[in-house]
């Protein structure tokens, strides 16, 4: 039987030690240890990967620490527009929603697409409708607005820049964005799942790699699943998810390798930053990013999670 695991992401980006408070560190120690812990709970109690990934990025969309569902960033005009996707390596069938302002989860408004649309990728009003129409409850977007993303638009609009959450020199106690969950269940099956609120600043309408199949997720079982956070523009002109995938079916990369050509190689040529998170069908996780920092977290069934933020930092 397989060895099931998880890993997760919270966004990366110029975290360093120095910009994160210890007391913010523990806040983000502390949700990603959990909402990996989670994972394994489901994981070992029989639960397909695809719950799995489902659950802890719903976790990740609920915590105010990380950039999806609530505590998402602003548009330029003040509003949310948020995007997911949802992937089952098993069938291949995926599920996204772009641009949706009304949904409190929009994982779960991914999922629904996934099992009971005969679409991959429903945006704005059509997407909010449908999430309604599956038993959604539709919320205010009051629900997703935090301070601190607020000040991070009015930094931005002064600054006239349209920042990732990475790079941005705007709040240094704010520096993550999109979050992702990928997992290995005992049955052999793999999932990857994306959630976001984008870019503070970012165009109305603007949508990224994340609910983007092939570019900021993909999963399938015979080699991989992988989430991806980073410049959504670099990570969609490279398809950077499938590109890891490709190359290890078509290049016979491993897991380690393949991951890294596409993150220290690929996008840095076309100057994007940003990490990935993956598992392949024998279980191996790789977490690789080439920015300062990425919030991640690991763990097999059976053993303690493995949580990160910085380089060189497993604990
Ligand atoms: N990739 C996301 C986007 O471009 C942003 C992020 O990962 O922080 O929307």
């Amino acid at each position: 039987m397989t060895k099931a695991v998880i890993a997760i992401h919270g966004g990366a980006g110029a975290i360093t030690r120095a910009q994160l408070s210890p007391e913010k560190e523990l806040l983000y120690i502390k949700a990603l240890s959990e909402i990996v812990e989670a994972g394994q709970a489901l994981l070992e109690a029989g639960g397909t990967a695809l719950d799995a990934v489902t659950e802890a990025v719903r976790m990740l969309e609920e915590c105010p620490l990380f950039n999806a569902g609530i505590g998402a960033v602003f548009t330029h005009d003040g509003t949310h527009e948020l995007d997911a996707c949802i992937m089952d390596g098993n069938t291949l069938e995926a599920g996204a929603v772009a641009g949706v302002s009304h949904i409190r989860n929009p994982i779960l408004a991914a999922r629904k697409v996934l099992e009971h649309s005969p679409h991959v990728l429903l945006i704005g009003k059509g997407a909010e409708n449908f999430a309604e129409q599956q038993g959604l409850e539709p919320v205010s977007p009051d629900i997703f607005f935090t301070q601190q993303r607020w000040d991070q638009l009015q930094s931005a609009r002064a600054n006239q820049q349209t920042v990732l959450d990475h790079d941005e020199p705007i709040n240094p106690g704010t520096k993550f964005g999109t979050v992702g969950a990928v997992a290995l269940d005992k049955h052999g099956n793999l999932a990857a799942a994306t959630s976001t609120g984008g870019m503070t600043n970012k165009m109305p309408g603007r949508v990224g790699d994340s609910p983007i199949i092939g570019a900021g997720c993909y999963a399938n079982n015979a080699n991989v699943a992988v989430s991806c956070t980073g410049t959504g523009e670099v990570f969609m002109k490279t398809l950077a998810a499938y590109d890891i995938a490709a190359l290890m079916e078509y290049g016979g990369l491993s897991l380690h390798q393949a991951t890294e050509r596409v993150v220290m190689e690929k996008l840095p040529a076309l100057q994007g930053s940003g990490g990935v998170i993956a598992i392949d069908s024998e279980g191996n996780v790789a977490l690789p990013f080439n920015s300062e920092g990425m919030y991640r977290g690991y763990g097999y069934v059976g053993d303690a999670p493995s949580v990160g933020i910085y380089q060189s930092q497993e604990s």
